[in-house]
């Protein structure tokens, strides 16, 4: 599904179109795609939102398929092997924040889907060394969602520090959350969770929430950590007031309304910290998969042919989906 041109997706500005089999070059794959999972920044690459840095362009950044070729001294994986493709699709290694270890910060870092083609079509290449091995305990359409929305709520989850068995906070309860908690009960973490939907209230206590409010509503406990996956800064005072001394607020949102002027004694005082959450590394996803293999973790999602990928970015924008849509290819729908 090439994208010559953002539009808004009412237009279907991705049209179905027979390209070139992409040659694997040194140290690269070739992929053959089963499954790849829509993002609302797909929705931001297609509509414009975010610049154009490319054009044409196959958007797409949370996709799952098989080897299917190997480029030049490409020998991490062998042909067959199931493999995962996200948006962190080059970091330079030499810059301070790579050699730090925190390539998630990496000045030069490329993403797939944006700088180069990703993965709404049957074929994609990425470097072998961004790829990431599937587990075998996840099916295609589950892994894919992993990707992004998996990978973030992790990061975040790493970054607010709860000791297991300690209590986390969380605020909204989309995507993201709906992994993050689930990481978070295998962990025996008690789970407080604040969102306005009715329907995502239901699936939080399902999933093991110890208690679920609404957005304002003071949480029974104290959180030693707290995540905010709602874009919303006036929340963040709001989750200060709820954490434990020492406890760690984590953003997870990319964009983030305004947030009020704070408090020192009520808001940060007794050593209370906020984190804002930027992308991920290798090694974050890698043990994202992992340990969402382990504790079997299940997701909600909604299944499209590759070639409806406009209407399905569509009933993204409106809120229309339940749980995470995840365009197949003919190959996904044979398995
Ligand atoms: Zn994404
Ligand atoms: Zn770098």
């Amino acid at each position: 599904m090439l994208m010559r041109q953002p539009g808004s997706v009412a237009d279907r500005p991705l049209r179905l179109e027979d390209l070139p089999v992409p040659t694997p070059r040194a140290g690269e794959i070739l992929v053959e795609i089963r499954a790849c999972a829509i993002c609302r920044t797909d929705l931001h690459v297609v509509e414009g939102e975010l610049p154009a840095l490319r054009t044409p362009l196959v958007p797409g950044h949370q996709a799952v398929g098989r080897v299917s070729a190997r480029g030049e001294g490409a020998g991490r994986f062998r042909e067959g092997d199931r493999v995962g493709i996200a948006w962190l699709r080059h970091t330079c290694g030499v810059c301070d924040d790579c050699r730090r270890g925190d390539e998630n910060l990496c000045r030069n870092s490329r993403y797939t889907g944006y700088h180069a083609d990703g993965g709404y079509a049957e074929l994609a290449v990425v470097e072998e060394a961004f790829a990431y091995a599937i587990p075998a305990a996840l099916g295609d359409d589950e892994a894919a969602p992993l990707l992004c929305a998996g990978i973030i709520g992790y990061r975040a989850l790493t970054l607010a520090a709860v000791r297991p068995g300690g209590r986390l906070g969380m605020y909204g309860f989309g995507s993201s959350a709906h992994v993050t908690i689930q990481i978070a009960r295998a962990r025996n973490l008690e789970v407080y969770v604040c969102t306005r939907e009715p329907g995502h209230r239901q699936l939080a206590r399902t999933l093991g929430a110890a208690w679920v409010g609404d957005l304002r509503e003071p949480m029974p406990h104290r959180t030693e950590g707290t995540i905010l996956f709602a874009p919303a800064g006036d929340l963040v005072p709001v989750a200060l007031r709820n954490l434990a001394r020492g406890g760690t607020l984590a953003l997870a949102g990319i964009y983030m309304t305004p947030i009020p002027r704070l408090d020192y004694e009520a808001d940060l005082f007794y050593e209370r910290g906020i984190r804002s959450v930027t992308a991920n590394t290798r090694a974050d996803g890698a043990a994202l998969l992992a340990e969402a293999a382990r504790a079997g973790v299940r997701l909600t999602t909604t299944e499209f042919p590759l070639e409806v990928a406009n209407q399905a970015l569509e009933l993204l924008k409106v809120g229309a989906l339940t749980g995470t849509g995840v365009l197949l290819t003919e190959d996904g729908f044979r398995v």
